[in-house]
């Protein structure tokens, strides 16, 4: 399959931005390891469908807004799509087209049979109510009504949506079809259908890859230093394991900035402390420092639970961890990576650090289909079972060919996808 013509190549597309770019940038130099057909290549840099949206919701104070809603579906090769909702003022085309590539990687690595997507709402959830984020995501998901489906893509919470978000997209779509379709979305309540343990899953699938690392290096987890970038969903859960595990959180932080202790943070307080008050502003659990000041602690262990692209060439050459963990997507930029490579920083990769959420997700999928539900020592298990395997892949091929474990988890996911494509051929 050749390039796009030199006339539409030159011409911007409509999803081609910085993050995009590094997606697309990370996707080459991985191919150039997975020996795959170039066409096969060539069709995967492209989303398959990249849907925009208006959604006109009226305010408490009576006016209507209009904000613009985004739905990327990378892949449909493997299965459905799936991949998160985020309410953000950062979501665009480009963000979730990137997005939506990591989840199809992520996905396939973990051999889950679906492809990736990622959409969102451009806002500010901190300024609506509830009543407002309500009518927007039913608004939304009444707009994404032709495109999602439980066989088509199904959506999950991401930044600033919840359990309680999906149970109003499951209620939107069902009241649609006429009937309760629990399996349109996951993460959502147990009381409609939602597995136990997704709200644990991605925090607590980060430290199960953690932990397998840490034995694979002979670090005792137990004796590791810790610091957490981010408290939300991801983060939050993930410093409670950690902490639960003995090891020494010494610092996390959310947007409002960061606690440090030497000695350690109670990570029970901390969150008991959110609870209340919504984020961490004004909690003294510890001296306060700057998320800057975070990035740069001494540790063994930093988990970047908050966002993408929060280390760059610029704060790379401050970090002093042994070791960074991926909870969110995208949060080292390429030429980070390579600096943090050369100071013989180990990253454990995004794909697969936080692909615990999706895993249970798929779980969530399949128990919802099947109407017979597992328990959560049986989930765990099935969790860590899944995990342990393709961090077991991606240890082996990255040793075997020096390659980093980004560029070995990025090959195994595009091999799987690659496969498919080729056993399926390329429409029509
Ligand atoms: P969340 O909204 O629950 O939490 C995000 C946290 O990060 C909040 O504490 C917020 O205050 C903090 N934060 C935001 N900007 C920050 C900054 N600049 N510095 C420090 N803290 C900042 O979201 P989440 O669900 O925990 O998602 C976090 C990341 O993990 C995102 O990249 C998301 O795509 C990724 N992720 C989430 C899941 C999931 O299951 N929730 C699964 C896979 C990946």
């Amino acid at each position: 399959m050749a390039s796009l013509p030199e006339a539409v190549a030159h011409a911007q597309l409509e999803w081609d931005t910085p993050l995009y770019r590094m997606a697309v940038a990370q996707f080459d130099h991985a191919v150039a390891h997975a020996a795959i057909p170039e066409d096969i290549a060539e069709r995967l840099r492209y989303p398959e469908r990249s849907i925009i949206v208006s959604v006109p919701v009226r305010m408490d104070a009576g006016k209507r807004v209009v904000f613009p809603g985004y739905r990327v579906q990378h892949s449909s090769i493997l299965g459905p799509t799936k991949g998160g909702i985020r309410y953000d003022l950062e979501v665009t085309l480009g963000e979730c087209a990137a997005l939506a590539m990591w989840m199809t990687w992520k996905c396939a690595l973990l051999r889950l049979p679906y492809g990736g997507a990622k959409g969102g709402v451009r806002c500010d959830p901190r300024t609506l109510s509830l009543g407002e984020v309500e009518r927007l995501t039913r608004r939304f998901t009444s707009e994404l009504l032709p495109f999602i489906g439980p066989q088509q893509d199904i959506p999950a919470p991401d930044m600033a949506t919840n359990e309680q978000t999906m149970a109003w997209m499951m209620d939107t779509y069902s009241m649609q079809r006429g009937y309760a379709v629990p399996e349109i979305v996951t993460g959502k309540p147990i009381s409609i259908g939602g597995s136990v343990f997704r709200h644990e899953a991605t925090g607590a699938g980060v430290v199960m890859v953690v932990a397998r690392a840490c034995d694979r290096l002979g670090w005792p987890l137990a004796e590791q230093r810790c610091v957490v970038q981010g408290f939300g969903n991801v983060g939050g859960i993930a410093a409670l394991e950690l902490f639960e595990r003995g090891a020494t959180v010494v610092a996390v932080s959310d947007v409002s900035g960061g606690i440090h202790a030497a000695i350690g943070l109670d990570i029970h307080a901390l969150q008991a402390y959110v609870r209340v008050h919504g984020s961490l502003e004004g909690c003294d659990a510890g001296r306060r420092i700057t998320n800057d000041e975070l990035l740069g602690l001494e540790c063994d262990i930093l988990v970047l639970a908050a966002r993408e692209d929060q280390i760059t060439a610029e704060n790379a050459p401050n970090v002093r961890a042994r070791m960074i963990a991926e909870g969110a997507n995208g949060p080292t930029s390429l030429e980070a990576d390579a600096i943090l490579s050369q100071r013989g920083i180990l990253v454990l990769p995004d794909i697969l650090t936080n692909a615990g959420g999706v895993t249970v997700s798929y779980f969530e999928w399949v128990q919802d289909l099947g109407r017979l539900f597992w328990t959560r020592d049986e989930i765990r298990a099935k969790l860590a079972e899944k995990l342990s395997d393709a961090f077991d892949r991606v240890w082996e091929h990255a040793d075997g060919r020096d390659v980093s474990l980004r560029t070995a988890a990025l090959v195994a996911g595009i091999h799987e996808v690659s496969a498919a494509l080729e056993a399926r051929g390329i429409f029509p």
